[in-house]
C-alpha cells in the first residue's frame, strides 16, 4: 500500500476521464473504452500506480461492453470492497496497492473461478508481451 502523499503525486498526473473513475469510482460509457476488444497478449497495470491486475490470459468475451476478467494477475493487487451506493449491494474492486477504483466484481463469469471483475478500461494500462 502506497502512502497518502505518493498517491497524491500520481492522482495529480490523471487526465480528467482518469480522475473521474479511479479517483471518483466513474463508470465510463459501455463498448467506448479502450481495452474492450483487445485480444493481444499482456499484462494490465494500474494506470495510477502500475501494480499488476490483469493478465490477458484470462480476459473474455463477457458482453457487457466492459474488459472482463475471471481472476486477478496477483490476488494480493486486487481488493474487493462492499459498495452500497445506489441503493444496491455490489462488490467493489480497487487496485490493493493506490486504492483506484478499478470496476465491480460479480459471480456470474465463467469457469475455472465462476467470477467477472468488470473493469472500466480507463483505470488500466495494457503493457504487451
Ligand atoms: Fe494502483
Amino acid at each position: 500500500m502506497l502512502k497518502k502523499d505518493e498517491v497524491s503525486k500520481l492522482r495529480a498526473k490523471l487526465t480528467p476521464e482518469q480522475q473521474d473513475v479511479c479517483v471518483n469510482k466513474g463508470t465510463e460509457m459501455p463498448f467506448t473504452g479502450e481495452y474492450v476488444s483487445n485480444h493481444d497478449e499482456g499484462v494490465y497495470r494500474c494506470v495510477v500506480c502500475g501494480a499488476e491486475l490483469f493478465d490477458s490470459k484470462t480476459k473474455f468475451e463477457s458482453g457487457t461492453g466492459w474488459p472482463s476478467f475471471w481472476e486477478p494477475a496477483k490476488k494480493e493487487n486486487v481488493k474487493d470492497k462492499d459498495d452500497y451506493s445506489y441503493d444496491m449491494h455490489r462488490v467493489e474492486a480497487e487496485c490493493a496497492q493506490c486504492g483506484s477504483h478499478l470496476g465491480h466484481v460479480f459471480d456470474d463469469g465463467p469457469q475455472p473461478t465462476g467470477m467477472r471483475y468488470c473493469i472500466n478500461s480507463v483505470s488500466l494500462k495494457f503493457e504487451k508481451r
